[in-house]
């Protein structure tokens, strides 16, 4: 029930598009580091110094309007500039429909390559996030037209669907980023069950990091994060052959203590002034997650 209750007001698209002039409220600022560029270099600095590497997503979504599209492009482009200017350990996720996506295909290939590309030429890794179901073969195959022509690019796993054994299979040699999955999806296409969800994650996690390329693998949840570090010793894979991902601002001494155990450990880290959708997301996993508001709240 609160998870529908946080799901459908993260698709609000009134609350959505409000929030924008907002400023970090509710708590946000407790998970999204900052509005701008800069700010958001400054946090990428400061877990970079803890030996923790970083994923940056420029927030935004339901975009359907061209120019909106094309700011946020610029934008992305910008903090591919700024991830080489400032000589920083990071890479790039992107939502597609932040770059059109919903507009127009064809649209968003043009402004998902132009990215890719320039950040092929510092080298810079592009994740191509996934969103509900209804965008997912569309994304697939962007990433299916753009991977002809670079290999800078992988994208990211729901557990939760039916079809996730298969794709996994299908895109065993990219580098993956394995997930439970965060939206509403119907009983069509994917588990409703957690304990159906937790193993299928963890049937595909041991899948990739025995036949994979790079596995990242993406939790909070550390029962699966024991599992996984007792699967890698029995099967002797190498600690540069996967990584553990957690989001800004949660369970921070786990990130800490997991990157001086000397896993590889990436933060993903959203930043900018769209940021609703993405926090109410997060609280519809984890309604314990208000406590960040609470404290947001009494703390000023
Ligand atoms: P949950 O199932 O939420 O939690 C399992 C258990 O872990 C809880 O019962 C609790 O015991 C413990 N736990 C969890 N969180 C905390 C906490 N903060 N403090 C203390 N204990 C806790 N989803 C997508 O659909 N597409 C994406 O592209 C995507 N990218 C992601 C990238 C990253 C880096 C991460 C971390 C998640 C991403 N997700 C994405 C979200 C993901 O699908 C899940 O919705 C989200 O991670 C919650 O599931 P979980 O595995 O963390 O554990």
């Amino acid at each position: 029930m609160t998870r529908d209750f946080f799901i459908h007001l993260s698709e609000n698209k009134v609350l959505n598009s409000g929030a924008k002039r907002w400023g970090l409220k509710l708590g946000a600022k407790s998970v999204v580091a900052g509005t701008n560029i800069e700010e958001m270099i400054e946090s990428v600095k400061e877990l970079n110094a803890q030996g923790i590497s970083c994923t940056i997503d420029n927030l935004g979504e339901f975009v359907y309007q061209k120019e909106e599209a094309l700011a946020a492009k610029e934008q992305i482009l910008a903090v591919i500039e700024a991830i080489h200017t400032n000589q920083v350990d990071a890479h790039i996720s992107i939502k597609p429909t932040q770059i059109g996506l919903d507009i127009d295909y064809n649209f968003c290939l043009e402004n998902l390559s132009e990215i890719v590309s320039a950040a092929d030429r510092y080298d810079i890794f592009i994740n191509v996030d996934m969103e509900n179901y209804s965008h997912l073969q569309p994304s697939f195959d962007l990433i299916d037209e753009i991977s002809n022509k670079y290999s800078n690019i992988g994208t990211v796993i729901q557990a939760y669907f039916f079809r996730a054994e298969e794709d996994i299979q299908k895109y065993k040699d990219y580098r993956l980023r394995l997930v439970k999955g965060a939206y509403k999806e119907s009983e069509q296409v994917a588990f409703q069950d957690k304990q159906d969800i937790d193993q299928n994650f963890i049937r595909l996690i041991e899948y990739h990091l025995l036949h994979g390329k790079f596995t990242s693998i993406a939790t909070h949840d550390h029962t699966i994060i024991n599992h996984v570090k007792q699967f890698v010793k029995d099967n002797n894979i190498p600690y540069d052959k996967f990584e553990f991902q957690m989001l800004y601002g949660f369970r921070k001494e786990m990130q800490q203590q997991l990157a001086k155990e000397g896993y590889n450990f990436t933060t993903y880290i959203p930043f900018g002034t769209d940021w609703y959708g993405y926090f109410m997301r997060r609280l519809a996993e984890r309604p314990q997650n208000l406590n960040l508001v609470a404290k947001q709240v009494f703390n000023k």
